[in-house]
């Protein structure tokens, strides 16, 4: 999966949750922030390649990338299961609080944006022909549909021509049937 269908997805899931749930008041802050973490989250299971979005978007990220990548496993390994997203939130939490004390956003929006992301990059990754292995360390990778041939190649024609647009029209519709939600949401901005 690419990394733009991947920070889509991570928009996607983080729409669906927004629109579900009740709404409280935000500063304009927090919610640029959460967005932002958001978009992290969803590229964040990837770090464990040196070639990763999320790598090349960092100054020296390659290097780093080649420096984490061995200590996570290579690619599709811990990082892409149940544990790593306890992983990842339990490391999220520790760096909210730090920065907690120069940045005045609400980290626990933040902290579930970002874990948003992290989530609906896994399962996103689950439709593709490599799948994941939830269950690390028990070393089967799941996918979806379970015949592997039926899943689809990252960044091939499947993904570009139909996932992408998909992603875009759930957007869609989920604006279109929660729009007084969505006016709600930036009116409770402040
Ligand atoms: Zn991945």
């Amino acid at each position: 999966m690419t990394g733009r269908t991947h920070d889509l997805a991570a928009f996607t899931a983080l729409n669906m949750v927004l629109v579900s749930v009740p709404l409280e008041n935000m500063t304009l802050a927090t919610a640029l922030v959460a967005f932002t973490a958001n978009m992290i989250g969803g590229l964040a299971p990837d770090l464990d390649q040196p070639t990763a979005t999320l790598w090349r978007r960092l100054r020296g990220g390659s290097l780093l990338g080649k420096l984490l990548s061995p200590l996570l496993g290579g690619h599709r390994f811990i990082s892409h299961s149940v544990i790593g997203i306890v992983m990842f939130g339990v490391i999220l939490q520790i760096l909210l609080e730090l920065l907690s004390t120069v940045l005045i956003v609400d980290m626990n929006v933040v902290w579930w944006a970002f874990m948003i992301g992290v989530f609906s990059h896994l399962i996103m990754d689950t439709f593709t022909r490599d799948g994941v292995p939830w269950l690390f360390p028990i070393p089967v990778r799941l996918g979806f549909p379970p015949i592997r041939l039926l899943r689809m190649k990252t960044g091939g024609l499947v993904e570009k021509s139909f996932v992408f647009p998909v992603l875009v029209f759930i957007n869609g519709l989920l604006i279109y049937f929660y729009y007084d939600k969505v006016l709600l949401f930036f009116k409770l901005l402040q």
